[in-house]
């Protein structure tokens, strides 16, 4: 979400005139996009910024974006005096005059409302991927789990227009971009404001029949909005591509109470039998969170449980890292650093095991692969299949033409704990 708001920011940058350099010494306007989903993100922001202090003095300007921007605030000034700009993603309709502002000369331009209604709806979107294009569907967070910094820096939920997504999804077919990855903090609780009332199934539905489009990706889904009407819209359409991100931060019942969550394992699993039991081969994903106050070893074996209970095709894991402003903040048993770094590691060993044993198991397949690239070490080009599994693979025709954003089919011959390999077994589609 991150890299399209930048790459939103920069086509806004590019209407006004600017232009992009290679290196922030090259630039004479340095925007500087944050994450503080946890503590060591943000450090590093400020480690960063201080690097960028040296430079200060030469006639540029510096500014903060995104949520460490939100969270601190003006406070970025007095620890950092040397930046001019601090803009939450929620002001970024406001770049413009912002960016006027900043060119009159002023020190001090700040961003910082989150009572906006409106979307980040840019024309000027300056896309980084030529074959494989970002939508904000969705702004905001309207839950409050326990740990979450994100409420916070994002703002409330507002959903943009079907009309407005529409759009530009067919704009991006018709500029040849053939893969959409719809983003939101919670795309399942997607709710069309115009009198429509499409939700996130019927949108879903409707994008993957644009002419041109051949795969649509989303992320993330909350458990609690994540519906069985997304299966069978994604059942009934392989350009949805049988991949489902499903974050489930924990396995034990009484630790996703205490994170508020709005599920217990059991509705969890619920949804993961509706996936499982979905006419395609869905790959399924989620994202752990270990040592959340409180969480017992017990706890934390229910979520081991539930890795080899569900067989997860990949995981993102995390330490918990205690955010400004949430509920866990004052929570009592705290875990000890070095307890989260065991559980982690645990989890990570168990994560991989399975990882390994699952992508061995498509050895023989053939798998149709978006290409991305090509890697002249190994001599193999990048692929990327439906599942989101990447699958690197020698081709031998012998023409030297790039064959990026190509769908090609590939065997897989050998597989790893995070990649597959194999070879092109068919023309160029
Ligand atoms: N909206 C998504 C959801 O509800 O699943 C996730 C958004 S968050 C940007 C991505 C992941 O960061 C979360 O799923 C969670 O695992 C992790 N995360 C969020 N806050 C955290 C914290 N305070 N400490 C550790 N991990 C955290
Ligand atoms: Fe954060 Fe929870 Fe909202 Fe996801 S649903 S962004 S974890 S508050």
């Amino acid at each position: 979400m991150n890299a399209h708001d930048s790459e939103k920011v920069v086509g806004t940058l590019l209407a006004r005139g600017y232009s992009q350099v290679e290196t922030p010494e090259a630039a004479d306007l340095v925007l500087y996009n944050t994450c503080s989903i946890r503590d060591k993100a943000e450090q590093k922001v400020f480690n960063r910024l201080q690097n960028f202090k040296r430079q200060a003095g030469k006639g540029k300007v510096f500014g903060v974006l995104g949520c460490v921007a939100q969270q601190e605030g003006e406070k970025i000034f007095d620890r950092a005096p040397h930046v001019s700009l601090v803009a939450g993603s929620a002001s970024y309709t406001k770049l413009p005059e912002m960016l006027v502002q900043l060119e009159a000369g002023n020190r001090r331009v700040t961003g910082l409302s989150l009572d906006t209604e409106e979307t980040f709806d840019t024309p000027f979107t300056r896309r980084d991927n030529p074959h494989r294009a970002y939508i904000t569907i969705i702004e905001g967070c309207d839950k409050s789990c326990a740990y979450c910094v994100v409420p916070f820096t994002r703002g409330p939920e507002r959903s943009r227009t079907s009309e407005s997504v529409m759009a530009e999804a067919r704009r991006l077919a018709e500029s040849g971009y053939s893969e959409i990855q719809l983003l939101g903090q919670n795309v399942n609780s997607y709710r069309d404001p115009s009198p429509e009332g499409w939700d996130f199934a019927t949108l879903l539905a409707r994008i993957a029949e644009i002419r041109g489009i051949r795969r649509v990706r989303y992320t993330t889904s909350h458990p609690r909005d994540f519906t069985r009407a997304i299966v069978d819209a994604m059942d009934a359409n392989p350009v949805l591509c049988n991949h489902v991100h499903l974050p489930v931060q924990s396995g034990s019942s009484r630790v996703l109470a205490a994170m508020q969550r709005l599920y217990t394992r059991d509705d969890y699993m619920r949804r993961i039998d509706w996936i499982k039991s979905s006419r395609r081969n869905m790959a399924l994903t989620t994202d752990i969170i270990v040592g959340f106050p409180g969480e017992t070893e017990a706890d934390f074996e229910q979520t081991l449980d539930l890795l080899d209970q569900v067989q997860y095709d990949s995981l993102f894991s995390f330490k918990y890292s205690p955010r400004p402003n949430t509920s866990a903040l004052a929570m009592e048993d705290k875990i000890p650093d070095e307890e989260k770094t065991r559980r982690i590691m645990i989890l990570n060993e168990k994560q991989r095991a399975i990882q390994i044993r699952r992508n061995a198991d498509l050895i023989g397949n053939v798998e149709e692969v978006l290409v991305e690239g090509y890697n002249q070490a190994t001599g193999q080009w990048i692929g990327r299949t439906s599942q989101n599994r990447t699958l690197n693979f020698t081709h031998l025709t012998g023409d030297a033409a790039s064959l990026a954003g190509v769908y090609m089919h590939a065997r897989v011959t050998r597989a790893g704990p995070n990649s597959l390999a194999g070879e092109s077994v068919a023309n160029v589609f």
